[in-house]
C-alpha cells in the first residue's frame, strides 16, 4: 500500500483463501466431529418443517407422499458413504448455489440479525425462522458461524447433495470436496428425491466409525432426540 492510499483512507476488501478458511472452520470451530450429524439432521428437519408449513396453503406440494415427513440415514460400507435424506422442501439448483455456496452467511445468522433490527436480510429472514426455533445451545452458536452444513467436511472428503424442490419439475446435484470449489449440475428426476434433499458423505480415511450402525444410532439418539421428524437408520449387515 502506498502513502497516498493510507492518507485517503482508500478502502479495500480483504482477500480470502476460501480453501484455508474452510479448512480452519471445519477443524477449529468444531471440536467434536459428531457435530456434523446433528447439523445435517437439523437441516433436514428444518426442511421438513418448511414444507409442512408451506403445504398448509399448498397441499399439492406434498405430491403423492402420504407417509409424512421423514429423515433416513443410510450407511453403505461398500461405498463408504453416510447419507442423510429428507422429504422436506428441497432446493432448486439456484438455491443450492446460494445456500451451499456461500460460507459464513447462514440463514440462522441472517434471522438473528433480522431480530436485532439488522438490515439487508430480506429474503433469507423469513426462510430461516423455522431454523432458529429449533436451535439451542452450542448448535445455536454454530448456526451463527454459518458453517453448519460444512461440518460434513470434518468426516467427508467429498459431499454430494441431490435435491428437488417441492413443486419443481427439475432436480440438481451439488458436489464439492470442501476445498474451495463446488459444482452444481442438473440430474434426472429419477436420481433425486421426489421432493427434498439427499446429502451423501463420502467418508474420508479414518472416519470409519461413521459406518458403524451402533455408533451412528447412539449419536442420533443423543443428539437428535428432540427432532420433530422421525429419523430412521438403514444399513446392511457386513
Ligand atoms: P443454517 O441451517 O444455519 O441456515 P447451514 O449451513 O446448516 O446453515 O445450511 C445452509 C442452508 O442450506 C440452509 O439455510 C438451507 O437453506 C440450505 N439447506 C441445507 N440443508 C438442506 C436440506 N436438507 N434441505 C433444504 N435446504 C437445505
Ligand atoms: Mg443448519
Amino acid at each position: 500500500m502506498t502513502m497516498a492510499d493510507e492518507k485517503s483512507g482508500h478502502k479495500q476488501a480483504f482477500g480470502a483463501d476460501v480453501a484455508r478458511l474452510l479448512h480452519m472452520m471445519v477443524h477449529s470451530v468444531y471440536s467434536d466431529k459428531s457435530v456434523f450429524l446433528r447439523e445435517l439432521i437439523s437441516n433436514a428437519a428444518d426442511a421438513c418443517e418448511k414444507l409442512r408449513y408451506q403445504a398448509i396453503a399448498r397441499p399439492e406440494l406434498l405430491g403423492d407422499d402420504a407417509s409424512g415427513m421423514r429423515i433416513d440415514i443410510t450407511l453403505d460400507r461398500a461405498r463408504r458413504t453416510l447419507t442423510v435424506a429428507d422429504n422436506g422442501v428441497g432446493m432448486t439448483a439456484e438455491e443450492m448455489t446460494e445456500a451451499l455456496g456461500t460460507i459464513a452467511r447462514s440463514g440462522t445468522r441472517a434471522f438473528m440479525e433480522g431480530l436485532q433490527g439488522g438490515a439487508n436480510n430480506q429474503g433469507k429472514t423469513q426462510d430461516a425462522s423455522e431454523d432458529t426455533a429449533t436451535a439451542s445451545g452450542e448448535a445455536h452458536l454454530i448456526g451463527q458461524f454459518g458453517v453448519g452444513f460444512y461440518a460434513a467436511f470434518m468426516v467427508a472428503d467429498q459431499v454430494e447433495v441431490f435435491s428437488r424442490k417441492a413443486g419443481a419439475d427439475t432436480a440438481a446435484r451439488w458436489s464439492s470436496d470442501g476445498k474451495g470449489e463446488f459444482t452444481v449440475s442438473p440430474v434426472d428426476l429419477a436420481d433425486a428425491p421426489a421432493h427434498g434433499a439427499r446429502v451423501v458423505l463420502h467418508l474420508m480415511d479414518g472416519a470409519d466409525e461413521w459406518l458403524d450402525p451402533a455408533n451412528v444410532r447412539r449419536h442420533i439418539r443423543d443428539q437428535s432426540g428432540h427432532v420433530p421428524v422421525p429419523v430412521t437408520l438403514h444399513f446392511t449387515r457386513p
